[in-house]
Formats: structure tokens, sequence, C-alpha cells
């Protein structure tokens, strides 16, 4: 009898556990889709102010105080998103749902690519002198990585250099050793001292303190990019010398692979005439849908719509002439994912673009099945758009 009771006890302790698992992953699974969905709703009405801001400052006003005005409505929109973009990556990263996405890039496109903006952005900080040092040539560094956490890292720490530094230089760098590529962001900034080095990699981790502080920026940075140079299989770690500089280092699996990538010999003009093209946009949100019709203006591109993936198989089945698809992935009955796969199916030579709010979600392996030949993300900057598209419009037509 004894038997019985205890094995019964342990029966109903199993049903217990077996509930309280699946009421856990319940939970898991409303948060995972809380926070998709709060960046989605957040970006998108974020994407409509930047874009049309961005469009506005091009439309020649005269009145140069107008201008000033749309130039800190940009600049603040975009300060807001990465505040954002921050705050759901913390909330990804404690709740586990980081996940790798690699593809091959070159490695030093990749860095000239983050260095470039800072150099646009710093412009007037004459001061400061921004330098990269390669050890290798830029044709054996394609690297197996997660781009745009790499370059996620990359901008962070570049970020702080900056923000940390009011004369001197910044020093981009690395080194291979032992299998792994050993970076360097160097400064000459305000430096560390010793005993702030565990508390900055902490969430919301500052060495200034209270009202008085005179650096802006909300200690995620590097609690992020802890996170991200972990998540690839790296470690991150400092020297300073308080009040002459800093030095973050970060290792990264040396996975080059010997492969010559295309040569990206993208066309460089910016004024396009695509009179005789015809692009498929495939977007539910219409702000989102407006924007890319006005960035394309200029190109008198021809425009059809669709609002959601099937609409998106049918126009291109109704409309042969269609010479390029800019796809949304998120979009209601079927996702963009799915939708290229089906377009692919019919017509394998039609370029389909991503355009996408997930920059760190990006599913790179989900994105190459379904056949989609390149991405970009949101907020989409026009200059960007029509160059990228300018590649599949210009240099390989479409043979369907
Ligand atoms: P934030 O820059 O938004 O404050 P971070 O997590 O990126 O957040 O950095 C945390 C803190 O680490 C900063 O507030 C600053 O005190 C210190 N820090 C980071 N990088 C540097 C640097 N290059 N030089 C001096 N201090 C730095």
């Amino acid at each position: 009898v004894k038997e019985r009771l205890f094995l019964n006890e342990i029966e109903s302790k199993k049903v217990a556990l077996q509930r309280a698992l699946s009421e856990a992953n319940q939970a898991n699974q409303l948060q995972r889709s809380f926070l998709a969905n709060l960046s989605h709703e957040i970006r998108t009405p974020m994407n409509g102010i930047l874009g049309f801001s961005g469009l506005l400052s091009e439309l020649t006003t005269q009145d140069p105080e107008a201008i000033n005005y749309i130039n800190h409505i940009n600049s603040n929109g975009k300060l807001l998103l990465n505040i954002i973009d921050d705050i759901l990556e913390v909330s990804r990263i404690e709740t586990q749902q980081t996940e790798k996405f690699i593809s091959t890039v070159n490695l030093h496109r990749l860095i000239d690519e983050v260095v470039e903006n800072f150099r646009q952005k710093s412009s007037g900080l004459e001061d400061i002198t921004l330098h990269t040092n390669y050890a290798l040539q830029t044709d054996q560094t394609n690297l197996k990585t997660d781009e745009t956490k790499l370059k996620q890292v990359f901008n962070n720490l570049l970020d702080n250099a900056l923000k940390f530094t009011s004369q001197g230089s910044i020093n981009l760098s690395y080194v291979l050793r032992d299998g792994m590529i050993e970076f360097a962001v160097k400064d000459t900034g305000i430096g560390i001292k010793p005993e702030n080095h565990d508390l900055i990699f902490t969430r919301f981790g500052q060495v200034e303190k209270g009202l008085s502080r005179q650096y802006g920026g909300t200690g995620l940075g590097l609690t992020i990019t802890k996170a991200f140079v972990e998540l690839m299989g790296g470690e991150i770690w400092l020297q300073s010398t308080y009040g002459k500089g800093s030095t973050f280092y970060f290792t990264h699996p040396a996975d080059f692979i010997d492969k010559k990538t295309q040569q990206e010999s993208r066309v460089s003009t910016s004024n396009y005439n695509w009179n005789k093209k015809s692009v498929l946009i495939a977007e539910d949100e219409k702000l989102n849908y407006t924007y890319l019709v006005a960035a394309l203006k200029a190109t008198k591109i021809n425009v059809l719509h669709a609002t959601n993936g099937k609409e998106a198989i049918d126009l291109c089945k109704a409309y042969p002439e269609i010479d390029m698809v800019l796809m949304d992935i998120k979009m209601p009955d079927m996702d963009g994912f799915e939708a290229t796969r089906q377009i692919k199916k019919y017509f394998p030579n039609i370029p389909v673009i991503a355009q996408t709010a997930y920059s760190t979600n990006y599913d790179y392996n989900k994105a190459h099945e379904s056949g989609i030949d390149d991405k970009i993300f949101k907020p989409i900057n026009k200059k960007e758009l029509l160059h990228l598209m300018s590649h599949y419009l210009e240099e390989m037509p479409n043979e369907n």
C-alpha cells in the first residue's frame, strides 16, 4: 500500500510538473510574440517618420531653417529607433531568444561600410581621425558570421570610442591568433578606471551617474555587444589607462572561406531611369508602401502593389513583365518567405529583395532557402535602395 501511495504521489507530481512546464512554455511563447509584435509595431511608424523626413529634406526648400529642423527630426528619430532597438534586444537576450544567423560576408567590406558611416556622422569632429588597419588581403576575408550582429558590435564600439574621445584618434585593427580573429578598437579618450571594467558590461552600467551626466546613452550598448560577441563564439575585454584612452578587444572564430564573392561593381550613378522596368512591391503597411513609391518616383519605374503574399504570387503570374519584387517579410496570410518560394518556382529569374524591419532577427537561412536574392533593412534609405535595385535591374536584366 505504501508503495502504491508513493507511486501515486510521484505520478501527481509529474502531472503538476508537466502542467507547470507547459504554462512556462506558453508564457515564453507569449513573450516571444509580444517582443516580435512590439518591435514591428514601433518600427512601422518610426519608418514613416524617418523615411518621409529624409525625402522632405531632398525637396528643394530654400529655407535653411526648415532644412535644419527636418534634419533634427531625422537624426532624433534615428536616435529614438536605436534606443527602442536596444531595449528590445536586451529583452531578447534576457529571454534567451537571440539566435545566430550565419552567412558569408566580406569582413573588410563590412568594416569599411561601418567606418564610412561613422566618417559621415562625425564630419564635424575634425579633431579625431579614424583609421583602419588590415592584416589580410580583402579577397582573403570572406567570413562566415552573423552579419548584422557583427556590424552592431563594431557600431557600438566605435560609437563609444567616438562619444568618449574629444581629440586624437580611433583605430580599428585585427590580428589572427589561435584560430581566432582578435579585433581591437582603440581610442585616445577619457579612459576607464579598473574598478569599472566589469560594471560597464552590465545592463545600464555606466561610469557616470546622476543628473550631471554629460554623455548621452542608455548603458545597454556593451551588454548587447558582449552578448553578441559570445553568441558568435568569442570573448570581449578591455585595457584602459584612465585619462589616456581605452582599447576594447574581442575575438571571433576565423572561419574564413576560400571563395571569391561576386565582384561588387555596383553602378554609382544617382540618376536612374527605369521607365521601361516594373517592380512589384509586396507590403501590407500603407505608410511603408507610400514611402517606397515616393522614393522610387524619380526613377519613373512602373510600380505594382500587393498587400499580402498570395496577391504577390498572383500579380507575378498576371504580369510577366515584372522585373523585380520588393518583398516585405511580415505580411498577413502568407509571409514573404513563403511567397518568394512560390514565386521562384514559376519565375526563378525574378530578383526578390526582402525589405524587412527585423535587422538583428533576419533569418539568413530561411531567406536563402526561399530564394531571396538580397535584403534591405527598414528604415530604408533611398540612396541605398536605388543602389541595390540598380545592381539587379541594370547588371542582371531579367530574362524571363
Ligand atoms: P552607453 O554608451 O549608452 O552609456 P555602453 O554599455 O555602451 O552604454 O557603455 C557603458 C559605459 O561604459 C559608458 O557609459 C561609459 O561609462 C563606459 N565606456 C564605454 N566605452 C567607453 C570608451 N571607449 N571610453 C570610455 N568609457 C567608455
